[in-house]
């Protein structure tokens, strides 16, 4: 099998290809040519860490596998970052394991560009200003993503913990915006694009709070009980999503549908609008992009980045 390092994963994967990857994936889902199999995911009751598996099939590409990892709260006194995993591949011809990468910077980059082709498909026309909800690690790689897809003008920011701000005026910074710190009340009137990328249990942007056409990629809700939109907020939204059967039960729409505001049958696959046969915004004031993180990104990441190894020759064989 082939072993492409964590440490690698920088010099070998650009947003560019992280993008094209996740678009083609979400593709593929929708065409119903790729499928993302149940969701594993269990505290363990060891170091407050969530750990589970997420894998899938892509049968266009004939990418098989999955990534096993999670989230440690406390990893920064062993000086790692809280998300922890490893993208596992097998050949889809034989089933023997074909590839381990390092799964921690191309589970970002995957994150990131689903928002970045939510942002591509459904941004208001004329978008100018983009609004961030969280200031965690996965901040500035949305902000990146999101830059990438669309000329922003401005960046404005929100998060709980304003102490972390520093980090969307620096990504800012580092992409040539300007940045300013505003409240919820403004984000939700100003941003015509916001990221919300937080690990919050209770809404924080409200519906109330929202105005004008806007376009919402709901990024930090991946498990039960997370929550960083008022029901309402959801319910008001032309909703889409990566894999609806996530949306429903661990992702931000989760909560509108045991309230009985939203019907999963009104969840639109966001491959859909990358496919042509749904409209996109058509005329909607606010769409939402529900990103639960599949399996199938996870593997469409790892699979170009074990291309590129091998392109380089930097691709480790070991026999297992
Ligand atoms: P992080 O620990 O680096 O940052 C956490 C962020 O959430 C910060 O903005 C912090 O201020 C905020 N926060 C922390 N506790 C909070 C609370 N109780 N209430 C409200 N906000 C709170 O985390 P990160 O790596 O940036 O990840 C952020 C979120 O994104 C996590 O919930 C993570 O599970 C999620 N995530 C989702 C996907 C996906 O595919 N959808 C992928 C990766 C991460």
């Amino acid at each position: 099998m082939l072993v492409v390092a964590e440490k690698e994963i920088g010099g070998l994967m650009t947003p560019d290809a992280a993008f094209e990857a996740i678009e083609a994936v979400f593709a593929a889902m929708d065409a119903g040519k790729a499928y993302n199999f149940p969701v594993v995911r269990e505290a363990i009751g060891h170091e407050d860490a969530l750990y589970g598996f997420k894998g899938g099939f892509d049968a266009s590409a004939l990418t098989l596998g999955l990534k096993a990892g999670g989230y440690w709260p406390n990893n920064q006194k062993h000086n790692l970052i809280n998300h922890q995993s490893t993208i596992f591949l097998f050949d889809a011809d034989t089933g023997r394991v074909a590839a381990a990468v390092g799964g921690n910077l191309l589970t970002a980059l995957r994150t990131a560009a689903a928002s970045a082709v939510s942002i591509k498909y459904l941004a208001p026309k004329g978008a100018k200003v983009l609004g961030m909800i969280g200031a965690g690690h996965q901040s500035a790689f949305q902000m990146r993503a999101a830059a990438r897809v669309h000329a922003f003008e401005k960046v404005i920011g929100w998060n709980p913990h304003p102490e972390m701000l520093t980090r969307l005026a620096e990504t800012a910074a580092e992409l040539g915006l300007p940045f300013e710190a505003v409240d919820l009340d403004r984000l939700g009137a100003e941003a015509d694009v916001i990221v919300s990328i937080t690990s919050s249990f209770s809404p924080l942007l409200m519906n109330e709070h929202v105005r004008g056409e806007t376009h919402i990629a709901a990024m930090g809700t991946d498990t039960k009980g997370k929550q960083e939109l008022d029901p309402a907020l959801v319910a008001r939204a032309k909703i889409y999503t990566d894999e609806v059967a996530q949306a429903v039960s661990i992702g931000e729409c989760q909560h509108a549908v045991v309230q009985g505001l939203v019907e999963a049958t009104a969840i639109t696959r966001l491959g859909a609008a990358v496919n042509g046969t749904d409209p996109g915004r058509d005329g909607a004031e606010i769409t939402l992009f529900d990103g639960t993180g599949v399996g199938l990104q996870d593997l469409a990441v790892a699979a170009k980045a074990v291309q590129l190894a091998q392109a380089k020759g930097i691709a480790q064989t070991v026999e297992i």
